[in-house]
């Protein structure tokens, strides 16, 4: 009896310590419990961090130097959905080989499809390229319903991070003020890095590039460039014989000079492309990450805006 009393005695001092040190009380204030966050990709990240501060964690899955197409998740980011308040996703079908299955494993019903912690960022986006009739995934094309590169503008940027705001405010009105300065912060910075943007590709606006995938028509839209071709067939289609003849010739009648590549595709075809055709091959970042120098949404704007217009400068 007494044993057992001692026991009892044991646990409640244990019970009481643990409360003390903080180890098994209830969450006893907001900043005990950041939101965490998973995106799929760094720019997603990047807005999630923005409007977040100090009240999130924020983790990407993808890096900015990967295809996002073609991503292969570490198994650590199982565990780190199964813990996740948020999964951030661009949609569109853009993850369809690898973030479906993360889902599945985790094991944890508030970041599934549908569920309250899960965000597909395209319904706050302008999506181009939305194919009209039928959609189908024909002969392996990884845009079916629409382009999902649309982060490359901008102001799709500014509605993106304006979404994540409202939505972390849904998850936790308390912070609702907080997270909507924030936002507005970003909103006035972008406003600003904008118009230097516009003005720096303003000279080059009409000029005509071919791009190796097509990621570009949000930003080639935004500045006033012309996509007049890929080097894929078709997106996610690696290049052929005589497809690639074909973009020779109609750079040649088109006098276009500049080709933009993803950084994770293989150069062979786009330097053949350019001896040419007296074309420069320029590899332009579609993610934030994509190159050291790219730390931040603003960054990579600042990174890619400058390797262009010194490419269209030498090529004029
Ligand atoms: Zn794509």
């Amino acid at each position: 009896m007494s044993r057992r009393l001692n026991l009892l005695h044991c646990a409640g001092m244990m019970v009481a310590l643990a409360l003390i040190s903080g180890a098994v009380s209830p969450a006893p204030a907001r900043a005990a419990s950041k939101l965490k966050i998973v995106t799929s990709t760094t720019d997603l990240a990047e807005f999630a961090a923005e409007v977040g501060g100090d009240r999130v964690e924020v983790e990407s899955i993808a890096r900015g130097y990967q295809d996002p197409h073609y991503v292969e998740a570490k198994p650590s980011f199982v565990l780190k959905l199964h813990r996740a308040d948020l999964l951030i996703a661009v949609g569109l079908q853009l993850e369809i080989g690898w973030l479906p299955r993360l889902i599945t494993q985790c094991g944890n019903p508030a970041v599934q499809v549908g569920a309250k912690g899960y965000l597909d960022a395209s319904q706050f986006a302008e999506i181009l390229e939305i194919p009209a009739g039928v959609v189908t995934r024909a002969m392996g094309d990884v845009h079916p319903f629409g382009n999902p590169h649309y982060w490359l503008d901008p102001e799709n940027g500014r509605r993106i991070t304006r979404g994540i705001a409202k939505k972390l405010a849904e998850m936790r009105p308390e912070d609702a003020a907080y997270f909507e300065e924030r936002f507005q912060g970003f909103s006035q910075r972008l406003d600003e890095a904008q118009k230097a943007w516009d003005a720096e590709m303003k000279p080059f606006r009409g000029r005509k590039v071919v791009t190796y995938h097509r990621s570009w028509p949000n930003f080639t839209k935004r500045f006033g460039l012309e996509v007049v071709g890929e080097i894929e067939p078709r997106p996610g289609i690696p290049p052929g014989p005589r497809h690639t003849v074909e973009i020779i010739q109609m750079m040649k009648r088109d006098n276009v000079k500049v080709i933009l590549v993803e950084p994770y595709f293989d150069l062979k075809t786009p330097n053949a492309i350019a001896r040419e055709t007296g074309a420069q091959v320029v590899v332009l970042l579609p993610s934030v990450g994509g190159e050291k120098e790219a730390t931040d949404y603003f960054k990579l704007f600042d990174y890619d805006i400058a390797l262009l217009t010194r490419a269209f400068q030498a090529t004029q």
